[in-house]
């Protein structure tokens, strides 16, 4: 037994930049009043989220294990990578820009990952388990997104923690694009999905039972 009336089942879809409705109609036509693409779902979701999600994990350890900058003063330079920073950030007493910066660059990535992993896995096997629950996490992920600029502005932040006396210089490393890149894609990958694909095996359960 499905109560749920979707969209598709009423005839009509919604505009995903403006949110006009309008009565369904072949994939790919405009919307009357923003002009964006109208498609029932968010096209070939799973595939691309698999290919971005695959990138970014195959980055992580590349960020995580090259050094993202290097620093130096007069007393010499000090090449760091993310979780030196963090280290080093601690041991110069400054705990709550080290837990920030821990936070967002470890936590907060690692979270984002693992739950899109764990998304498209269970979509991918057609699993109907707790599709509230991950229908909710993928809520939290995408909320996470909208100030993931946090992610950005760490290597910011790094880089402006450096006591700047006139003669110090900041250089990024590789590791900072390898950051980058897995900051971008795993809001595409988290763009990409569409969490009605969750609900999609239980309403083919509900038809054969
Ligand atoms: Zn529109």
């Amino acid at each position: 037994m499905n109560p749920v009336r979707t969209a598709e089942q009423a005839g009509v879809m919604e505009c995903p930049q403006c949110s006009a409705i309008h009565p369904r109609r072949r994939g790919g036509s405009a919307c009357d009043r923003c002009g964006a693409a109208l498609h029932l779902r968010k096209p070939d979701s799973l595939r691309r989220t698999w290919a971005f999600l695959l990138a970014a994990m195959a980055l992580y350890l590349p960020a995580n294990i090259l050094p993202i900058m290097t620093t130096g003063t007069l007393l010499g330079s000090q090449t760091n990578t993310i979780l030196s920073g963090v280290v080093y950030l601690w041991q110069d007493g400054s705990y709550f820009v080290a837990a920030v910066v821990f936070c967002a660059s470890i936590v907060i990535p690692i979270f984002k990952l693992a739950v899109l992993l764990m998304l498209v896995i269970t979509v991918q096997v057609r699993s109907i388990w707790r599709p509230v629950e991950r229908t909710r996490l993928y809520g939290m992920v995408e909320a996470v997104g909208r100030w993931s600029m946090v992610d950005v502005f760490v290597v910011a932040l790094l880089a402006s923690l450096v006591r700047l006396d006139a003669l110090a210089t900041v250089r990024p490393e590789p590791g900072a694009i390898a950051f980058g890149a897995v900051v971008v894609l795993t809001m595409l990958a988290s763009m990409s999905f569409d969490p009605r694909l969750i609900w999609d095996p239980l309403d083919a359960h509900d038809k054969q039972a």
